[in-house]
C-alpha cells in the first residue's frame, strides 16, 4: 500500500534490535485518516470473504482493528494480556512470547465472545516472528471457530513469521512488507508486492 509505505519512510524510525517505530501514526499516536485508508484495503483485500468478528490481542492491534471493523460492519474482540495465574475455565488462552518486550504472556479470550459459529479475521499492528498471530490462531481453534485470514499492517518480512504462516496455508494480507532496514542510515526497503 503505497501510501503506508510513504508514511513508513518518512516517520518511520529504525531503532536497534530490529525495531521499527512508527509511534508517531500507528501505535501510540494514532492517525485515523490513514485508519481509514488501511481499513478500506483490509475490505478490498477480504472482499470475498464472510467475516462475523475481528479478533486482536491488546493494545496495539485495538485501535486498527476497531477502524478496520467499521467496514467489516462486525464486533472486535481483544485477546487480554493476563497477569493472573489462575485463569478461571470461562476463557480460551495461549502463551505469546512479545518480541517488543521480552517476556511471555497468558492471552485470553472469554469464550462469551469467540464461539464455532464464528468466520474470523485477525488483524494486528506488526508481525515479526509470528508468535502474537499464532497465538490468536490457537485461540480460534479451540473456540473451534473458522481462521478466515489475518490482515497485518507492517510485516518485517526479514524475520520468520509471515513465511511460517503462509506456509501453514494462513491467507496473510500485510499492507506494508519491510525487507530490511538498517539502524545506521536508516534506509528501509520494501517488498514489491
Ligand atoms: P511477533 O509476535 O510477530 O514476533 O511480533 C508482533 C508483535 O510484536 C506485534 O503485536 C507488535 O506489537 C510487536 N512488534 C514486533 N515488531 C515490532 C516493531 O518492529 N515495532 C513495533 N512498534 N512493534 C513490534
Amino acid at each position: 500500500m503505497r501510501l503506508l509505505e510513504e508514511r513508513i519512510q518518512k516517520d518511520g524510525i529504525v531503532r536497534e534490535g530490529n525495531v521499527l517505530k512508527v509511534d508517531s501514526f500507528l501505535n501510540h499516536q494514532m492517525d485515523i485518516k490513514l485508519f481509514r485508508e488501511i481499513g478500506k484495503e483490509f475490505k478490498r483485500l477480504f472482499a470475498n470473504e464472510e467475516i462475523t468478528k475481528i479478533l486482536t490481542i491488546e493494545a496495539s492491534g485495538i485501535g486498527i482493528a476497531c477502524i478496520v471493523a467499521e467496514f467489516f460492519d462486525v464486533p472486535v474482540v481483544f485477546a487480554k494480556k493476563s497477569k493472573s495465574k489462575n485463569i478461571a475455565g470461562a476463557v480460551y488462552t495461549s502463551k505469546v512470547e512479545s518480541f517488543t518486550h521480552n517476556k511471555v504472556y497468558d492471552v485470553i479470550v472469554s469464550k462469551k465472545f469467540l464461539t464455532k459459529e464464528d468466520k474470523v479475521l485477525l488483524i494486528d499492528d506488526f508481525l515479526a516472528n509470528g508468535n502474537a498471530l499464532k497465538g490468536l490462531i490457537e485461540i480460534v481453534k479451540s473456540a473451534g471457530a473458522e481462521l478466515i485470514g489475518a490482515g497485518i499492517v507492517i510485516e518485517k518480512g526479514f524475520q520468520k513469521g509471515g513465511a511460517d504462516l503462509r506456509a501453514q496455508g494462513v491467507h496473510l494480507e500485510s499492507l506494508a512488507i519491510v525487507d530490511s532496514m538498517d539502524d545506521v542510515t536508516g534506509k528501509i526497503n520494501f517488498r514489491e508486492q
